[in-house]
């Protein structure tokens, strides 16, 4: 039987790979992707492909740091390290390298990184690209608001783990996802170019198909892809091209959504001490993080108004230290009282299991004494896309869903993506489905959908449930902090489900 299931899935991925080498030039040899030279092949209309135009099982647009998850993925699972697949994106960093100067201070654009993703990446083969760099992995973490009504101190021992987390800078993850698909015999070409269109074969009934104008395709690859400089071929395209998805725009799928009305900066500050702790603080303008990203350098992710926003982005060094020390301290409200004995307040009559986080005292996180880069601002905003597949295009990422980075969630949503996709295509590999088969596609979309919208519920919640200061929601949230501070099932679940490896009951 064993045998049998075995000679099957190989039966299928030499099935997948004979029209590879029959049809198609070998992109790979034809454009190092150590160095990549122009695609070069553009469609003549009414012609069709030229014999010339290069050919793939799969396109990723947007080889940024889903893509490239996506594709490291591929490359390290047996049934789909065989596909031929194209990056295409225009980011100098994917062929020239990222450059990383470990003495420098840290970039701002970091990302909180969950032990899920920890794990997807230690099967990918990544994450130990990541353990070469600057990381920090956090085992604590407080959150309050500026009413001092409540707090919650979080402690990764509180759910039998040892960390919660770790902030890594965005050009790391990004650099080791790299260094992991250069490790492997992967058969990718990176194309150093933009999407232009894409025309699907007019035999493809998905969402918004470009047919009308449809070349004649070449067989078994019904996606053409016009880039901003040559053409390519695909079986499959990935959309992994941003919240500005030019995938998504194309194929026509719809989105819902809307603006916070909310600005966040970002920068990188120095103390004096070392910070091990997460932060964070919610102020009547949003909240404002303090994560630490190595020694006595922290990340900071200050959420407000655009105005606010604006101006403290230019305002001089000085007053920006201030302001961000006001924030993280007594500015806009007093220090919450900390827990005596772990009494729990309103939660006493529970008589919780007290975890190991109950009695800790609130603390105030240390002084920032120093601005260590640029501030840089983002506009945020919500967006998740109706439907993610449709036939021979998929999205995954920042492409399909964005959420406010309140809880540092947006990117491992996206490597859950990567993640389910490689999975779901290297299933339908292995009963022989074609992978640009929409039943096959909607499998992916099924299972991540959910996990998403619940996910973007719940952020979108937390903003708007601290956006308002109101009495009675005042002395709700307060309960709320006091709730998850408190009762141990509850906080546990808290870690389990921000750890990405827990749904919510309602999804499980
Ligand atoms: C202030 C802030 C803080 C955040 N903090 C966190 C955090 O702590 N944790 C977390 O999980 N998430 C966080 N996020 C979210 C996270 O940054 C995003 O979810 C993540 O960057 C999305 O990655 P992506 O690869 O899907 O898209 P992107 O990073 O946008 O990459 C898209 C890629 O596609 C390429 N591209 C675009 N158009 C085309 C085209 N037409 N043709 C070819 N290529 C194209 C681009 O060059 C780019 O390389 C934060 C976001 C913000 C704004």
């Amino acid at each position: 039987m064993f045998r049998l299931i075995r000679r099957k899935i190989g039966e299928n991925v030499y099935r997948l790979r004979v029209p590879a080498k029959n049809l198609c030039i070998d992109a790979t040899a034809k454009v190092p992707s150590s160095n990549p030279g122009r695609s070069g092949h553009v469609y003549q209309e009414g012609q069709g492909f030229s014999d010339k135009v290069q050919q793939h099982d799969i396109a990723i647009v947007g080889g940024g740091m889903v893509g490239m998850a996506f594709a490291c993925s591929l490359a390290s699972t047996p049934l789909t390290k065989h596909l031929n697949v194209a990056i295409i994106d225009s980011n100098p960093a994917l062929f020239n390298g990222v450059g990383i100067k470990k003495d420098g201070p840290p970039d701002p654009r970091v990302s909180t990184v969950t032990p899920a993703t920890i794990s997807f990446f230690k099967d990918i083969g990544a994450w130990k690209y990541v353990e070469e760099h600057r990381h920090a992995y956090f085992d604590k973490m407080q959150v309050w608001d500026y009413t001092g009504l409540g707090y919650t101190r979080y402690n990764a021992r509180d759910a039998n783990k040892d960390v919660l987390g770790c902030v890594v800078e965005n050009r790391v993850l990004h650099s080791s996802l790299l260094s992991c698909m250069q490790s492997t015999d992967f058969q990718k070409t990176i194309y150093p170019s933009k999407l232009m269109t894409l025309h699907r074969n007019s035999s493809s009934n998905g969402v918004g198909s470009t047919s009308s104008a449809s070349p004649s395709f070449e067989r078994g690859h019904p996606v053409k892809l016009d880039l901003s400089d040559g053409s390519l071929c695909a079986k499959l395209v990935v959309g992994a091209d941003g919240s500005r998805s030019r995938v998504r725009e194309l194929t026509g799928f719809k989105t819902i959504g809307w603006n916070y009305s909310q600005n966040a900066i970002i920068c990188t500050v120095e103390h004096s001490v070392e910070n091990q702790c997460a932060w964070q603080r919610f102020l009547p303008a949003g909240p404002i993080a303090l994560l630490p990203i190595s020694d006595n350098f922290s990340n900071i992710v200050w959420t407000m108004n655009p105005k606010e926003a604006t101006d403290r982005k230019v305002m001089n060094e000085d007053d920006f230290l201030r302001d961000v020390n006001n924030a993280l301290d007594y500015g806009y409200g007093p220090h919450p009282k900390s827990s005596t004995s772990g009494s729990g307040g309103i939660f006493s009559w529970l008589k919780p299991d007290l975890t190991s986080s109950v009695n800790d005292c609130f603390e105030v996180p240390p002084k920032v004494v120093k601005l260590a880069s640029e501030r840089m601002m983002f506009p945020l905003s919500l967006m998740h896309a109706n439907n993610y597949a449709s036939k021979h295009v998929v999205l995954i990422g920042d492409a399909a869903h964005t959420v406010h980075p309140l809880a540092g969630q947006g990117v491992n949503l996206g490597f859950g993506d990567a993640s389910s996709l490689s999975r779901v295509i290297a299933e339908g590999i292995a009963v022989g489905t074609d992978i640009g088969e929409v039943s096959l596609l909607k499998k992916y979309e099924a299972e991540r959908k959910p996990e998403n919208i619940a996910m973007m519920a719940v952020l979108d919640g937390i903003q708007k449930a601290y956006s308002v200061d109101f009495g009675p929601l005042n002395l709700l949230r307060a309960a709320a902090f006091h709730g998850a501070n408190y009762i141990s099932p509850l906080k546990k679940s808290i870690i389990s489900y921000a750890s990405g490896e827990q749904r919510l009951p309602i999804f499980s």
